[in-house]
């Protein structure tokens, strides 16, 4: 038997830091959703007690470093499960971008492996075990739009913001989350963005006011380390993106565009900076 998922990318319309934890985690509020970029997983029993990943992406490792090895390894100790399975991650989202590429790949394989071996387990479950491999998991099980707050394992749904284009565009450089959180100095933050402002531009389905109030503290960090992000953001402001922000721990920014008119010129324009572009939708 095979099955099959989809692993959507997220963005952060906001990502603020709290505080920093006893724990040494952050305490993080942030307002995430998808965009219609994914990597797509396959699923195959095997007979022998094993589990063989491989990707067409030459560079991500394919060993228990693998967030998909992990979910499904994890899966299969909690559940008892004796079969084995081959997993075929065909990634499409950029590898170590900001946008949760292997967070999505451990939730889809969690949810996939729940319908390969018939475990019934239910999401809020599939939710928990997904905060063992990652802050990000719980929040790509379910996807939509939500308020993550604790480490980002705690979610609250809420509807989906206005409808629109969303350029990505990565710069070809590797940013490491850890790095950009431990160079941060919570207590030094200036400006906090908005969770509850961000929220009632969602509510009000005002696309205006969501632009406005994008915000992400970990962009005083990447952008001082990392001038061409700064550049990149400059660049798609200049082009006439409506909002832009920075994805995660970065490098990769995004700007959210409403006329589809304007779409052609500002990935044109990007393509001439970085290679990797792409205009997407939101997943709604
Ligand atoms: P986040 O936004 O959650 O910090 P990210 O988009 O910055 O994630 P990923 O693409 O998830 O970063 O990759 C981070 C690291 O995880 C990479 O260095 C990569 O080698 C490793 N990794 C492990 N499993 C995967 C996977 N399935 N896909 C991509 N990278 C993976």
């Amino acid at each position: 038997m095979k099955v099959f998922e989809k692993a959507p990318a997220k963005i952060n319309l906001s990502l603020d830091v709290l505080r920093k934890r006893e724990d040494g985690y952050h305490e993080v509020e942030m307002v995430m959703t998808m965009v219609d970029l994914a990597d797509r997983i396959e699923m195959q029993e095997l007979p022998r007690d094993t589990i063989i990943i491989s990707s067409q992406a030459g560079y991500i490792p394919l060993d228990e470093k693998n967030l998909a090895f992990q979910a499904a390894r994890l899966i299969k100790d909690r559940y008892d499960v004796k079969q084995g399975v081959y997993i075929h991650l065909d990634k499409k989202i950029p590898v170590a971008a900001g946008l949760a590429g292997g967070s999505s790949d451990a939730a889809a394989t969690l949810r996939g492996l729940n319908r390969l071996w018939k475990l019934g387990i239910p999401v809020e479950e599939l939710q928990r075990l997904g905060a063992e491999l990652g802050s990000d998991v719980p929040f790509c099980v379910t996807g939509g739009t939500a308020i993550a707050t604790g480490r980002g394992e705690k979610l609250e749904a809420i509807e989906a913001p206005p409808q629109c284009w969303v350029i990505l565009a990565k710069p070809p450089i590797n940013v490491s989350t850890s790095e950009i959180y431990g160079k941060l100095r919570a207590a030094g933050i200036q400006h906090h963005p908005s969770t509850s402002a961000i929220v009632e531009a969602i509510r009000q389905k005002r696309f205006d006011w969501l632009c406005d109030r994008l915000g992400n503290v970990l962009e005083e960090v990447t952008l001082e380390l990392y001038p061409e992000v700064r550049q990149l953001k400059e660049c798609m402001v200049r082009l006439g993106a409506d909002g832009v922000l920075m994805s995660g721990s970065g490098p990769t920014v995004f700007g959210l565009v409403s006329k589809e008119a304007k779409v052609a010129r500002i990935y044109n324009g990007l393509r001439g900076f970085c290679k990797d572009v792409y205009a997407v939708r939101l997943l709604t």
